[in-house]
């Protein structure tokens, strides 16, 4: 490959704060909430137009699909996203379980409030381009935007990109699933003009159930209790379209849920196009399967048309803004997570929080329905090699099946809160983030409501 030298040269310093957050999902969102709570300066950098992640930007709605009667569930910030969508009407009950889901588009303006409340600056439109480093120590970014190159200063950092950006460029030491290994990424997409009466009698008329994920080849591993619970997924449709020629028999891949229907005639977070080794650190393989996703979405669209029950009417209403991508990068961290941990009800002495035994990746599906829940250890946001610097949301350490609980979005908040706390508690008390006080930081936790065990 050819190869050029980009010149150095001198960048304003733009803004200095003491906790820097980059990446507002629900990672990045929580702990800029936590750090802001406890008190300090708190600057949140998102490279798009608004915050809440996938949330916002992919249209990833279903919040809480996997709470029951008997779940024990996460508290704090995570359950404060939910409960102030529904007040602001952007929440609508979800299909499958005691949640709602959360309206991806009127999240954007609860996100703005909630930013905006607590004192957070607000940075939108700038991307992560590079770490300010002093040796080993992270002390700020080089963001790119509009503006150029312009260099922002931080007593502490959080890495809540998603792909673990920050900490990878600074030197961290982190690893990325094989690109024929990854969970396959989505273009999630909604329609609207549904007739909503008649598409829940055929939902009624023939229900799914999570076994039904099943095809081929595919398998699902489920505890047993799963199986014959109700999904709200869709195959049948694509069966139809794929005997009468309107899908190549060779897309055996679009299938999957649907995630709320409307009394306006909205059909939303439809999580039906799969789109197997896609990178989303490889900006190549992005696009290429961001243009396959949406012509894989129209042939659904057309599908369901034709064959779902009140659909007939219905048009695409929108794509989300860029393509979902479920895996990339993690940080090898102080504590890696394990599928023991998610399976057996890890304890953790420098807990952050829990999470329900809520296991959904990797062929596995496990549903929270005995009141079986782990704790999250601070030191899975702690990335080795590099200083000042802590990783919250779907990028902290852990294996495989650890990976299919913690990168849900309810658990991304309880790193991201976390995380946030311990920023804010380090610059305050002038503690190195590796030498955390962990009552101290479990206090504050816990008058922010968070639940620890
Ligand atoms: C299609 C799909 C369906 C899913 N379904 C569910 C579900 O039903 N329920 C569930 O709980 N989870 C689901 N997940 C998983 C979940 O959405 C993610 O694991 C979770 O959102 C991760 O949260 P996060 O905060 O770590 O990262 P993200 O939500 O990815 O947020 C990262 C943020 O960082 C920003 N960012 C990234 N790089 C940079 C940069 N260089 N500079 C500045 N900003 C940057 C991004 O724009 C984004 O706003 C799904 C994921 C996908 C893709």
């Amino acid at each position: 490959m050819k190869r050029i030298l980009e010149p150095a040269r001198e960048i304003d310093v733009i803004h200095e704060t003491d906790v820097l957050v980059v990446g507002s999902g629900p990672g990045g969102l929580a702990a800029a909430l936590g750090a802001a709570r406890a008190g300090v300066e708190v600057t949140l950098v998102e490279r798009f137009g608004c915050f809440g992640g996938n949330i916002t930007a992919v249209g990833v709605e279903g919040f809480a699909w996997y709470r029951h009667e008997k779940t024990i569930d996460t508290e704090g910030v995570g359950r404060e996203f939910e409960d102030r969508a529904r007040e602001a009407g952007a929440a609508t009950p979800e299909p499958q379980s005691d949640s709602h889901a959360i309206d991806a588009e009127g999240f954007k303006l609860v996100a703005d409030n909630l930013v905006e409340e607590a004192g957070i600056h607000a940075m939108l439109h700038r991307a992560f381009a590079a770490p300010i480093m002093e040796g080993s120590e992270i002390r700020g970014i080089v963001t790119e935007s509009k503006a150029g190159r312009e260099a922002i200063l931080a007593r502490k950092v959080i890495d809540a990109t998603g792909d673990a950006d920050v900490a990878f460029r600074a030197g961290a030491k982190t690893k990325k699933t094989p690109v024929e290994e990854m969970q396959a990424a989505s273009v999630m997409f909604s329609m609207t003009g549904v007739d909503k009466r008649k598409f829940i009698e055929a939902v009624k008329a023939d229900p799914q159930t999570y076994k039904d994920w099943e095809s081929g080849e595919w398998s699902v591993e489920t505890t047993g209790k799963e199986d014959k619970m109700f999904s709200p997924f869709l195959r049948k449709p694509f069966e139809k379209a794929m005997q009468a020629g309107m899908i190549p028999a060779a897309l055996q891949t679009i299938s999957g849920t649907w995630g709320a229907v409307y009394d306006s005639g909205d059909l939303t977070y439809l999580n039906l196009v799969h789109l197997p080794e896609c990178d989303g650190t490889d900006p190549g393989s992005m696009t290429k399967n961001e243009i396959e996703g949406r012509r894989q979405a129209i042939l659904a669209v057309e599908a369901l048309k034709r064959f779902q029950p009140g659909c007939d009417t219905a048009k695409l209403r929108n794509f989300g803004m860029t393509i979902g991508i479920r895996d990339t990068r993690k940080i090898l961290a102080a504590y890696d997570m394990t599928g023991e941990d998610v399976r057996g009800q890890g304890r953790f002495e420098d807990s952050v929080g829990i999470f329900p035994e809520f296991i959904d990746g990797y062929g596995i599906l496990i549903l929270p329905t005995t009141g079986r829940y782990f704790q999250l250890p601070y030191r899975t946001m702690l990335p080795k090699g590099v200083k000042n610097l802590l990783v919250a949301g779907r990028a902290t350490g852990g294996d495989r099946t650890s990976h299919a609980a913690t990168r849900n979005m309810m658990c991304c908040t309880v790193t991201g809160q976390g995380a946030g706390v311990a920023a804010a508690l380090s610059v305050k008390h002038g503690l190195d983030l590796e030498a955390m006080d962990i009552s101290l930081l479990q206090t504050e936790l816990k008058r922010q409501g968070v639940r620890l065990h």
